[in-house]
């Protein structure tokens, strides 16, 4: 009676005209149940259990309906249609590129809030007649992707990992009745760089599941495509909290090289001159580095490729002060700056670091 995969191969009525029937015999005791399988689900998880009926194995066999079956009704052939604000198209499984935004925080007086964001367009059309139609609903939902941009903790050790904000919700957005004029939202990024994944989920206007669109906002600085990691003779990076945190922007490196070799050719009458290390520069994609792992500033700055800590006064590394004034004067005659007077030569005791900056 049943077909080897399990779907029976005669006809059973439906009440919704969109389910096809299943089998499934349990290798327990041989019962078996029929059930409704939804074809339009997308995946295994969508499958809804509509109807069951049970015949233990040891019953009756039921008489095969004699009733021709109703002809099932076509898949809905509506379609959710993304758009950005520029009016491309954003087909489903694209990266959706936006820069971080930047909270002050604790960094206030040091930074401006400046948040970014990108508003998109949700239209329904029906691919039959490629005409938007209205009735339809979306909603939307955002999860961690997989890239992190150099933030090599995972959400479970730190809390959890900020996504941005979409508007007019926080994190989803539950369903919208939209026209056939569209609607529209906007994600606005967090401070943080990363992939954060995207999933517009569409009812048509039949309430009907339709298909939605899957993408990406890559949270990203569009300049860290220019960083490359520091390494120069010299300067140990040993960046503990990130260890990715290495990078930075080739004019900037080309500063931090001469202001190293400046210091190591120091002309006064020193008979020994450390050797550098930093804890800290940028990540790979930029954005906020939280240095206590925990999604936050403070650790201001940081965030463009042109920052550096470089060690003065830890356990590991003691600067005398005929050693910082030569690193103070090679760091002013390469061209870079003490950004932050508690992190410089100015501060009224030795910091742990000095903060330099281009
Ligand atoms: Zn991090
Ligand atoms: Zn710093």
């Amino acid at each position: 009676m049943a077909s080897a995969n399990g779907v029976v191969p005669y006809p059973i009525e439906s009440t919704d005209g969109q389910t096809t029937a299943t089998l499934k015999i349990s290798p327990n005791d041989g019962s078996v149940a029929l059930g409704c399988i939804n074809t339009s689900a997308s995946s295994a998880n969508d499958i809804l259990i509509s109807s069951i009926v049970y015949y233990p194995n040891t019953g009756p066999s039921p008489s095969p309906s004699p009733s021709p079956s109703p002809s099932p009704s076509p898949a809905s052939s509506q379609k959710i249609a993304l758009f950005s604000d520029d009016g491309l198209q954003i087909p489903t499984g694209s990266i959706v590129p936006i820069s971080p935004s930047v909270y002050q925080g604790l960094c206030k007086g040091i930074h401006a809030d400046s948040p970014t964001t990108r508003n998109l367009s949700v239209f329904c059309f029906d691919t039959s007649t490629s005409n938007f139609v209205s009735g339809c609903k979306y909603s939307v939902i955002l999860k961690a992707g997989t890239k992190t941009g150099g933030h090599d903790h995972d959400t479970a050790t730190a809390g959890t990992r900020p996504l941005g904000i979409i508007a007019p919700e926080i994190v989803t957005i539950s369903p919208q009745t939209f026209t056939a004029e569209g609607a529209s939202f906007s994600y606005e990024a967090t401070d943080i760089a990363q992939d954060v994944d995207f999933e517009i989920m569409g009812i048509g206007s039949d309430g009907r599941t339709i298909p939605g669109i899957k993408g990406t906002f890559r949270v990203m600085d569009p300049a860290s495509t220019g960083f490359r990691p520091i390494e120069l003779p010299g300067l140990v990076m040993n960046v503990q909290s990130h260890p990715t945190g290495i990078y930075g922007t080739s004019t900037f490196i080309s500063k931090l090289d001469k202001a190293l070799n400046l210091y190591f050719e120091n002309p006064a009458d020193i008979d020994h001159l450390s050797e550098l290390e930093s804890q800290g520069a940028t990540l790979p994609w930029g954005g906020l580095f939280d240095i206590n792992r925990d999604w936050l500033n403070p650790h201001c700055g940081h965030r463009d490729g042109k920052t550096i800590d470089i060690s003065i006064n830890t356990p590991l590394i003691k600067l005398d002060p005929l050693e910082r004034n030569a690193l103070e004067s090679a760091i002013s005659e390469a061209g870079l700056n003490f950004y932050y007077a508690p992190e410089s030569p100015e501060a009224k005791t030795v910091p742990t670091h000095w903060h330099i900056q281009e």
